[in-house]
């Protein structure tokens, strides 16, 4: 509904905006509404005025229109009411009967672009509709035959290479012409349509070769050897591997594609997409198990460095910036294990005469000149910090964690009784519990 009310065009000017589809490389386009848009705030409004004041100027005072347009209209919504309940019913009756006594596959879609009934609901003038239209000649798609060489690429803009297959597909079987589905001949009669596109790329070649003569000498493709295939419509690479009897005739004879054109970018597309956009070398080789791209490595390297996906693949971490050391581990002028770090480790298993006994593996480690000393213990934890004070001498500083679990053992009992009388005036230090970014110094 909005789209049928015009704008004044000294309004028109107003209402702009801009836009570039995606292509970050492109310059910005500048759009401007010509009709009421959807979405600002006066817009419904203007419409609901719009429609009210026409009904109210071009209808008869008992024109059921009219009682529709002013008492069954919600913004652009019509609820109609009916007097009764049997009304109701009948008219719901109508519309579900249409879809019970005609076939689903004898619907077709039809786009926006070939829609004659659009030229009516798009806000045309009456000069637009007096010119020869779609609307009055018919839609084009009805005038093509299955034998119409149809040229897919500048009519429609298709997404992906499976995009402009259906498309084109669709346009030579014909949308009105049969209610048969699509069949894998359609298909490959418009990948054949779409190859077509060579004779915009070298148009000059193509005559040559049809002449039987060979290329210019400044041909781009005069290195390839190249040569029309059995149909004789398309250009495909002769090269010298005419007498390998292993490979398939497309390998050996690849059909060659303008690096430039739209249809190629398509091509390189669906191939990375396929493969799940893998490295160059790797699509570029796919692809030319089919088709020749001149500079093909180039253009499948420079896609895919426009390719979001493909960058997203192969970005590499950034390595945080490293906070600055803490003092602890630049004593560089102190003795060793003036700062040391202590952890308990897993039980071990020590020989002793015959038999083996388990026990606590202690670990030293100096926080600044990472020398390391251990011990092991059998269930006294000051007994083997009297052993290592008694070789390496006082720390300054002991860190420690306050892992219980790992000690089977209350270590953390012992720790605070030995900080708390300090005999030798250690500074204990105790990490926060479950900090797993604590004490990677020793623990590691
Ligand atoms: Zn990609």
């Amino acid at each position: 509904m909005f789209h049928q009310v015009c704008l004044l065009p000294e309004d028109r000017s107003l209402l702009r905006f801009v836009s570039r589809d995606m292509e970050q490389l492109e310059p910005l386009s500048v759009y401007e509404w010509q009709v009421l848009p959807f979405g600002t705030m006066c817009s419904p409004c203007c419409a609901t005025f719009a429609l009210q004041h026409h009904v109210n100027q071009h209808s008869q005072p008992d024109d059921p229109v009219k009682f529709s347009v002013q008492r069954g209209f919600y913004v652009d919504n019509c609820l109609q009411s009916l007097p009764t309940p049997e009304e109701a019913k009948l008219k719901e009756l109508l519309s579900s009967e249409i879809q019970d006594l005609t076939d689903f596959h004898a619907w077709r879609y039809v786009d926006s672009a070939s829609n004659p009934a659009n030229n009516l609901t798009h806000g045309k003038t009456l000069t637009e509709l007096v010119e020869p239209n779609r609307c009055s000649q018919g839609p084009p798609f009805l005038l093509l035959s299955k034998k119409l060489t149809v040229h897919p690429v500048g009519k429609k803009h298709p997404d992906s290479w499976n995009d402009l297959l259906e498309i084109t597909a669709q346009e030579l079987h014909g949308a009105a012409d049969s209610v048969e589905p699509l069949t894998a001949d359609d298909y490959r009669g418009a990948e054949t349509v779409i190859l077509k596109v060579q004779q915009d790329s070298f148009p000059e070649e193509l005559c040559l070769l049809k002449a039987k003569k060979s290329v210019f000498t400044i041909s781009r493709l005069l290195t390839l050897s190249p040569e029309l295939d059995d149909s004789g419509e398309l250009i495909q690479v002769g090269g010298r591997l005419r007498r390998s009897e292993d490979l398939e005739p497309g390998t050996k004879h690849p059909i060659i594609r303008d690096p430039t054109h739209p249809t190629t970018r398509l091509l390189i597309q669906h191939f990375n997409n396929q493969l799940c956009h893998p490295g160059p070398e790797r699509g570029f080789a796919e692809i030319r198990r089919k088709y020749w791209i001149l500079r093909g490595c180039e253009v499948v390297r420079r896609y895919q460095h426009a390719c979001i996906d493909c960058r997203c693949l192969k970005a590499r971490p950034v390595v945080p910036k490293m906070a600055d050391l803490p003092p602890v581990h630049l004593r560089l002028f102190k003795p060793a294990f003036y700062s040391t770090g202590m952890d308990c480790f897993w039980l071990i298993e020590v020989k002793v005469g015959r038999r083996c006994e388990k026990r606590w593996g202690i670990i030293f480690k100096c926080l600044t000149t990472r020398a390391v000393h251990f011990l092991s213990s059998i269930d006294s934890f000051l007994m083997a910090l009297r052993r290592f004070l008694a070789r390496r001498g006082t720390p300054a500083k002991l860190f420690s964690d306050q892992e219980r679990e790992s000690c089977g053992r209350p270590l953390l009992k012992c720790l605070q009784t030995c900080s708390g009388s300090s005999p030798n005036r250690i500074a204990f230090h105790f990490n926060p519990p479950a900090a797993s970014h604590f004490g990677g110094k020793y623990s590691e």
